[in-house]
């Protein structure tokens, strides 16, 4: 019965995702989950059948994919516990889990219908994408790692070396090729879409070596999983490229022939400027050191040098925010902001931006046959807004113009009444 449903939505101003100039709407018809046409609607499609037939007006409305994020975290960081550090979890799985099928309701909510989750505790995130799947809670699609794979001195190994990295904490030691290729199956096993690897904080050290990176691929590929690796470095964007990860998170102070290098690997990068901005605009009032945002301000004039020599040498670009990595990051907010960072910063217009973060970034949540674009056949994920995002880029952020999102082929409310994660006191009695 519900497979049978059928969606159609009818004028606005139809932005596919994939390049094209926008055109006038006449009727995008979904079928179940999927788009079964675009153009003229069809003749057996019966509008006055309401009883099956939903119809949605997008006069005066943009209608455009769903918002694709690729990097953001839903089981550590935000929002905030009380006592925990940022970059960690909380000591329960059971809590953890919980809060993290809330941010990504928050998340699904502000338009943003597929998330790439590069690591988080435990085997959270898997659980929160299968009960979506099964419709169990309310979400976007979700693709995701495990914990980041890290070696000592890597992002993630803040504590001494006699307490390690236990399971609440989103980074997994393995110091040798063995303990990474163990926890590499490990995951595997447990479900993971892709292997995080991470390398030092702000790159300012190579903490995994080369053979060990092209080991992890290898092995990660071997069982039909992608590879990504937190490199901001030179040397460890170099080893990321020779290792053929599958897409390289950061890169900030790769130089010129370490991009000539990603470039002939031919593997795409995702710059995540939009954390460096938050960071610099506002990092001082999250508490960030002055020291810190200096050093994020840095990050940020490196990557829009990436960003910028990357687009000439032909290396596609990814868009992802880093949305909840910290309390600086809240859901449900800044998931389209790196649109505009490529409008400001890379040279593009707010079209080929639109596509970078939705047909190309697809690429991230592996769908990129299925998801990024509105034309027949593909999955039936899109937006509505009330304003012209080729006019001004920024109205995509934080659904604040959103009409409708439709994810999946269904309508979601995505207004429904909920608290302002800012305002939650998380403070559990076990914790
Ligand atoms: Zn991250």
């Amino acid at each position: 019965m519900e497979r049978d449903s059928t969606l159609v939505i009818l004028n606005g101003t139809l932005i596919d995702g994939a390049g094209n100039p926008p055109t006038p709407n006449e009727a995008i018809v979904v079928q179940g989950n999927r788009i079964r046409s675009i153009g003229r609607l069809p003749e057996e499609v019966r509008l006055e059948d309401r009883e099956h037939v939903n119809v949605i007006d997008a006069s005066e409305q943009w209608i455009l994919p769903g918002l694709i994020d690729g990097h953001c975290h839903l089981s550590f960081g935000f929002p905030q516990m009380h006592g925990a550090p940022s970059s960690q979890g909380t000591t329960s799985a059971e809590f953890s889990t919980l809060r993290a099928a809330r941010n990504a309701q928050t998340v699904l909510r502000s338009g943003v219908t597929s998330l790439s989750v590069p690591g988080g505790t435990w085997f959270i995130d898997v659980a929160v994408r299968d009960a979506i799947a099964a419709g169990l809670i309310e979400g976007p699609r979700i693709f995701c790692a495990g914990r980041f794979i890290v070696t000592y001195g890597s992002i993630t190994d803040n504590e001494p070396s006699w307490v390690g990295t236990p399971e609440h904490v989103n980074g997994k030691l393995a110091n040798s090729v063995d303990e990474m290729v163990t926890e590499v199956r490990r995951q595997c096993k447990h479900g993971v879409d892709y292997i995080k690897m991470a390398d030092s904080t702000w790159g300012n050290l190579q903490t995994i070596a080369p053979h060990e990176l092209a080991a992890v691929t290898q092995e990660a590929h071997r069982r039909n999983a992608r590879i990504t690796i937190h490199a901001r470095g030179s040397g460890s964007t170099r080893a990321a490229a020779e290792a053929g990860v599958d897409w390289i998170l950061h890169a900030d102070l790769a130089t010129d022939d370490d991009l000539e290098a990603v470039a002939d690997a031919g593997m795409p990068i995702m710059p995540t400027m939009t954390f460096l901005t938050r960071g610099v605009e506002v990092g001082r009032e999250y508490g960030r050191s002055q020291h810190a945002v200096d050093a994020m301000k840095r990050h940020l004039d490196g990557a829009i040098h990436v960003l910028q020599r990357a687009r000439q040498l032909g290396i596609t670009l990814l868009c992802g925010t880093d949305s909840g990595n910290s309390p600086l990051m809240p859901y449900g907010e800044l998931h389209a902001n790196e649109m505009d960072m490529l409008v400001q910063y890379g040279g593009y217009t707010p079209l080929e931006a639109i596509s970078a973060c939705t047909r190309d970034t697809a690429f991230a949540v592996g769908l990129e046959n299925e998801v990024g674009t509105l034309e027949a056949g593909k999955l039936a994920d899109l937006i509505l807004v009330t304003a012209d995002p080729l006019a001004d880029i920024r109205v995509l952020q934080g659904g604040t113009h959103l009409a409708a999102v439709v994810k999946d082929g269904k309508i979601v409310d995505h207004q429904a009444q909920t608290v302002a994660p800012g305002q939650l006191e998380l403070q559990p009695a076990s914790v």
